[in-house]
């Protein structure tokens, strides 16, 4: 068994998953990351996690099929034998469509991504922290309440999905030791605004920021890590903004 703590970081290929492997490495978990097709760069940041003296495994695994899923937790049983953290961030972003002009498998595969890929996450997860304890932190979004109105109500709805099961999920396995809260980003610079098609989005959103800017991986990295660990001790259940004020 793993002598460091283990922590699984679904979509820690690029963006907010790698920022917060990194850093959860160089906080001395032992990170097992996860990719869909971005191998390469799921590669670097393992090899740039090992350069530092940290260990990390990249495993591919499409959160939209619930057998890799399965698979993943199986390896990560195989590889380290126990998991102490999991990070809910793989997710995606997709075309604005607005309410009346939703295409019915696009809709579909978002949910299974961004909603039922973090439930069975959650799922494998807790039922192996249940006998020991553990922390979860699932990646939300700032649209859960803002509502994506002009083109992103369906990814909002996926959110607020998030949203309720982080207060479920928290108020049923606070006994068994098990802590599970909520980072909620606002706009934060990374490749997912680039599958919308807007160009410079990040961008023109951050003129709704009180703070004035778009925030960084790294800055959303920083309270997924803390929420993961002991220092956050009695907060479960908690939703915590990354938003710079929005
Ligand atoms: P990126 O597009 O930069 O990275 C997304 C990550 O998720 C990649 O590692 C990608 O893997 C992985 N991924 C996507 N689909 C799947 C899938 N089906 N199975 C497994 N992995 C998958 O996104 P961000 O870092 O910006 O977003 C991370 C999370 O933060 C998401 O849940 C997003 O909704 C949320 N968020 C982001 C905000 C932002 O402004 N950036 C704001 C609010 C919330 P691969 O590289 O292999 O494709």
């Amino acid at each position: 068994m793993s002598e460091r703590k283990v922590v699984v970081v679904t979509g820690g290929s690029r963006g907010i998953g790698a920022a917060t492997a990194r850093l959860a490495a160089r906080e001395g978990w032992s990170v097992c990351l996860t990719y869909r097709s971005a191998q390469g760069e799921a590669e670097g940041v393992v090899a740039d996690v090992q350069a530092a003296g940290g260990e990390a495994l990249a495993v591919r695994a499409d959160t939209a099929q619930e057998s890799d899923i399965v698979a993943l937790f199986s390896t990560v049983d195989e590889r380290f034998g126990r998991i102490d953290g999991l990070v809910n961030n793989a997710g995606i972003l997709d075309r604005p469509m607005n309410v009346d002009a939703i295409d019915g498998a696009a809709l579909t595969h978002m949910l299974a991504v961004n909603i039922g890929g973090c439930f069975l996450c959650l799922r494998e997860a807790a039922r192996r922290m249940k006998a020991r304890g553990g922390s979860i932190v699932n990646i939300g979004s700032r649209l859960s309440e803002l509502g994506g109105a002009g083109g992103f109500v369906h990814y909002a709805t996926t959110k607020g999905a998030i949203d309720s099961l982080t207060v479920g999920a928290a108020r049923e396995l606070a006994a068994e030791g098990v802590r599970v809260n909520c980072v909620s980003p606002g706009v934060i610079e990374t490749d997912i605004h680039e599958t919308t098609g807007i160009a410079g989005r990040a961008k023109t959103l951050s003129t709704q920021v009180p703070m004035n800017r778009p925030g960084t991986a790294e800055e959303v990295a920083e309270a997924v890590v803390w929420l993961l660990s002991d220092q956050a001790s009695y907060i479960t259940g908690a939703k915590l903004n990354v938003s710079g004020g929005r």
